[in-house]
Order: structure tokens, then sequence, then C-alpha cells
């Protein structure tokens, strides 16, 4: 599996990550045999990187993401954790106190000393100005004392990541996650790169398959896209299948091309996941994207192209 450099971290992750949010059964119930079993054979396919949050389940995907990374048996450094704070089954809370007190139990959880990556969850539903002025001072104590490594934010509107990292010390902030705009649908992400890596800043794009949107199943009831959104995708996975192509496969290979994108972080669920999404980005490295298929899918997606919706509290 390719390793890619994320930021100005010197961390190299892995260009397929293991997005853990299905292990907290928001997709569906995964069995614990089974998040294990993923864990281990995305490990022994080259995955070195691991993404959850206490939000997650309310707590279950990292006490299972621990429980898989500990059975794994290996040495502490050949993997790389990411969890989050400030996002929690209550309820939104990016207060020093809060955020100082929850890197305490997502250790726990994780069983884990420390994780590389902590990130403040889903930012725009907080104030950005306490982001900058009291949550990322306080993370940065918790990277001296040791309990993470690196700094992140995340969220979904992308103005949120130029306001914080305009005004932030430099180099304070390490990495950002994105989700939902590095995609066949939505590539929005695009636009914020340049300045993204002129600030030496890493970048992981989650949700390839846009939380479920571009699989032949269908996103979960809880999804957040418009009607025609969702039927546009569905009509795009329809074509795909009708051919005997699978959309999942292309939405992989579509996010794992841009090398800019330090890791595409997919949710798995289950071995065979592992082994698709694995089997997606060798077969690119070996064959590339298959054009044809992409441009038929593009054309369907074209009219609600980089569609999105509406997520926090900020006023534009
Ligand atoms: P995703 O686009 O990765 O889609 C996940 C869904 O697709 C799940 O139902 C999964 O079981 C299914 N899937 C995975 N591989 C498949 C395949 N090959 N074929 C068919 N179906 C497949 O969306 P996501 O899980 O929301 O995002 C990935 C990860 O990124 C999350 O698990 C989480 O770690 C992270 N994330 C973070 C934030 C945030 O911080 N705000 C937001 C979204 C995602």
């Amino acid at each position: 599996m390719e390793l890619r450099a994320l930021g100005n971290t010197g961390l190299n992750l892995s260009c397929v990550g293991f997005g853990a949010s299905p292990l907290g059964n928001v997709f569906g119930d995964v069995p614990e045999e089974e998040a294990i079993a993923s864990v281990r054979l995305a490990f022994q396919s080259g995955i070195n990187f691991f993404d959850t949050s206490p939000y997650y389940g309310g707590t279950v995907s990292e006490k299972v993401l621990g429980k898989a990374l500990k059975a794994l048996g290996v040495p502490r450094n050949e993997y790389i954790v990411s969890t989050k704070c400030g996002r929690y089954k209550e309820g939104f809370d990016f207060s020093a106190e809060r955020v100082t007190r929850s890197i305490e139990e997502s250790l726990q959880r994780l069983q884990l000393d420390y994780v590389d990556i902590l990130q403040c969850h889903d930012i725009e539903f907080g104030s950005l100005d306490q982001i900058v002025n009291e949550t990322i001072p306080a993370l940065q104590k918790l990277k001296e004392a040791g309990k993470t490594r690196f700094i992140g934010i995340t969220g979904l509107p992308l103005n949120v990541y130029t306001y914080v990292l305009d005004r932030v010390p430099p180099g304070s902030v390490d990495v950002i996650l994105s989700y939902c705009h590095y995609c066949i649908n939505d590539s929005t992400l695009e636009d914020l790169i340049p300045y993204l890596k002129s600030k030496g800043v890493g970048i992981i794009n989650a949700s390839p398959l846009a939380m479920g949107l571009l699989t032949e199943s269908g996103p979960p009831q809880w999804h957040p896209a418009s009607p025609a959104l969702k039927s546009a995708c569905q009509a795009a996975a329809a074509c795909c299948k009708k051919k005997g192509k699978n959309i999942s496969k292309l939405a992989m290979q579509y996010s794992l091309l841009n090398k800019d994108i330090t890791t595409v972080l997919v949710g798995i669920k289950s071995v065979e996941q592992v082994e698709q999404n694995v089997a997606a980005a060798r077969e690119l490295e070996t064959s590339g994207i298959d054009q044809e298929a992409l441009a038929e899918v593009e054309a369907i997606l074209n009219p609600v192209k980089n569609q999105t919706w509406p997520s926090g509290i900020q006023k534009s």
C-alpha cells in the first residue's frame, strides 16, 4: 500500500485509511469479532491509519478499535491513530476543561498511552473563536504533555478551515479532516488544497463514498443529502451495476488519484470491505481508473455536482 506524507508532521499514512465510525454501529450492527478481524486484515494489507471519535456509537467505536489494535500485538509505532474531542452523544463542548478530560477518557477506551492525532470534531457546531482562542491552546498543552503528537480540526463547511488557520499561530494545527468534499459527486476540497499546502497542513479526505451515497446498497436513513442527490447517486450506482462495474470501487479510485490528498479515509465495517477497498487501491496502481465508467457516472451526477447540505451554527 502506498504511503503518503501528512503535511509537515513527518507521518507517512497509507493512502487508504480505516474509518472506524462503522465500528460504532452507525451504519448497522457490526459484531465485535468482525470488527477485530477487519482491523487485523487492514493492518496486514498495509493500512496503517485508523480514525475514530468518542462520538461514534457513543464511545463504542473507540472501545472496539482499542481492543482490535491491542489484538494486533504489534509495536505501537507501527500504526497511526487519530481520535477527536468536542463532540459527544450528549452534544458539543469545545471548552479547554472538557477536551482535556476527553483525551484521558479516549486513551483509556483505546487502551493507548497517546494518540497520533487529536482533532476538534465538527467545529462548525461550536464558536470558531473559542476553537482558536481556547480549544487549540488546550490541545497544544496536551501535545506538550505527550497525550497527542499532532492536532487537527474537522468539519463539513470548507470555510471553517480558513477561518481557524488564518488566526492560529503557524504550525499549531497540523492536519485537517474534510469529508464528503472529494468524491465523484463533490470535489470542492480541490480549491482549498493550494492554501492548505502553503500552510504545511496535512489533508485527510474522509467519506470517499459520500457516507454511503456512492454504494450499491445506498445511504443510511439518517443521511442528510437532498432527495435529488440521493436519487442521482442511486442512478449512477445502478448504471455501473448494469455494466458489471462497482460504483464504490470507482469512487475509491477517484479520490485516491489525487496525490495531494494524503489518505482516503473510508468507513469499514467488514473483512469484505477491507478486501474491496484494498483491491481498489491495488488495481488503480496497476491498471489505472476505468475512464469510460467514470465519464458515465460524472455525466449522471453532473446536475447535482458539488451539491452539499447545511451543517453547523455559523452565520454566513
Ligand atoms: P464513507 O463514504 O467512507 O462510507 C461508508 C459506508 O460505505 C459504510 O456504510 C461502509 O460500510 C460502506 N463501505 C465501505 N467500503 C465499501 C465498499 N467497498 N463497497 C460498498 N460499501 C462500502 O463514509 P464514512 O464512514 O462516514 O467516512 C469514513 C470515515 O471518515 C469515518 O468512519 C470517520 O472515521 C471519518 N469521518 C469523519 C468525519 C468528521 O470528523 N466530521 C465525518 C465523516 C467521516
